[in-house]
């Protein structure tokens, strides 16, 4: 059955040199695969495009391999089982893994994990996906927040930091968002319920931080690096703790700024401790349930930006680079 549908994929073609750039990319077309034993065809609903995938772009060594030339993008997917020779998982079942940038994927089925379709299922590559997972392990086991605490996160109208700010709530903390524009300042404030957010792209960036939080900094999680970490930096209370998240200022450019403000690490005896969230996988299942039941309850918000069709992932991709991206960047594939 499925040897007569038509797959089609996204390849990395070439490295990009300096910004990425849509020719890195082509579309090919190719034929379905078949389940293998103990595994599953998953036609892809959804494919999500994340910071990190410019990182494996390159050559140079990471802590994830890189992404190699003329194969299919790595992803993460949510689709539907469409054929089994699994025991786990059956046809009609709803999944999310790494199935890739492209319509359908075959795989073993313990690479899958069954999603609940009650709610969308598109949420399950965000805010009760990794990004969600990501938030929860940041801000909860390294943050470390305490009630009345001030947690202050970059990017906070993405997928990792609009979940950051809200954890942040939920535990009692003042939540100060810092993001790119009027627009995403308001929806972090307005609809996603923060303290304050400092538009970074307005005059007086360390003015406005400085008044978002008047009791200094305890938690800052960092989505973003560049000149921002040094103003924090400067408001870091005694003790406090800065979950490295990511540093998207430099993926694409591979310019980065050299952090002046050191000093201040050992003056407020922060502790600083970079993290991947696959490598805290006995971390997920409860990561996943907090994040699942709060957004069911309507207590944790998201929001999306949804690119249509496998073709224009490249486009998205590098839009979400550059912040055209207004919450949890995905590509619609059905
Ligand atoms: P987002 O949904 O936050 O999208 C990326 C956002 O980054 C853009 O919308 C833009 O927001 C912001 N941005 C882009 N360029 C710049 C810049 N030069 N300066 C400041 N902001 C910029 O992405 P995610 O939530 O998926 O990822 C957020 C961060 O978390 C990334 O750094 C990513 O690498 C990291 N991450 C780390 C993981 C880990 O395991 N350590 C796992 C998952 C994500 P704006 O318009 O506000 O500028």
């Amino acid at each position: 059955m499925s040897a007569q549908k038509q797959n089609r994929q996204i390849h990395l073609v070439s490295r990009p040199q300096g910004s990425v750039q849509e020719s890195n990319f082509r579309l090919v077309e190719a034929a379905v695969p078949a389940a293998p034993e103990g595994g599953v065809l998953v036609r892809n609903h959804y494919l999500s495009l994340d910071p990190y995938m410019r990182g494996r772009m390159n050559e140079t060594k990471s802590y994830a391999a890189p992404q190699p030339l003329n194969s299919v993008m790595v992803g993460g997917t949510v689709g539907e089982v469409v054929e089994s020779r699994s025991s786990e998982l059956k046809v009609g079942d709803f999944v999310a893994g790494m199935g890739g940038w492209q319509l359908y994927a075959a795989g073993p089925a313990v690479e899958w994990r069954k999603v609940d379709p009650r709610l969308p299922l598109s949420v399950y590559l965000g805010a009760v996906g990794m990004p969600g997972v990501t938030a929860w392990v940041g801000l909860l086991d390294i943050g470390e927040p305490k009630p009345g605490e001030t947690v202050v996160v970059s990017s906070a109208a993405g997928a990792v930091g609009s979940v950051v700010g809200q954890l942040a709530k939920i535990r009692g903390c003042r939540a100060v968002g810092v993001a790119g524009g009027a627009e995403k300042c308001r929806y972090v404030v307005e609809e996603l319920g923060f303290d304050a957010c400092v538009d970074y792209k307005a005059p007086d960036v360390y003015g406005r931080l400085e008044a978002a939080t008047p009791n200094g900094i305890d938690v800052y999680f960092e989505n973003v690096g560049g000149e921002l970490f040094d103003m924090v930096l400067r408001r870091l209370n005694a003790f406090a703790r800065i979950p490295l998240c990511g540093w998207i200022s430099g993926y694409d450019t591979g310019q980065q700024y050299a952090v002046r403000n050191v000093p201040a690490l050992l003056i407020s005896r922060a502790k600083l401790q970079g993290f991947i969230v696959s490598e805290h996988q006995s971390r997920w299942a409860p990561a996943l349930a907090e994040l699942g039941s709060e957004v069911a309850k309507g207590r944790i918000k998201y929001r999306e930006s949804i690119a249509e069709g496998l073709e224009n992932a490249p486009k998205a991709f590098i839009g979400m680079l550059h912040g055209r991206n207004f919450g949890k960047q995905l590509v619609k594939l059905v």
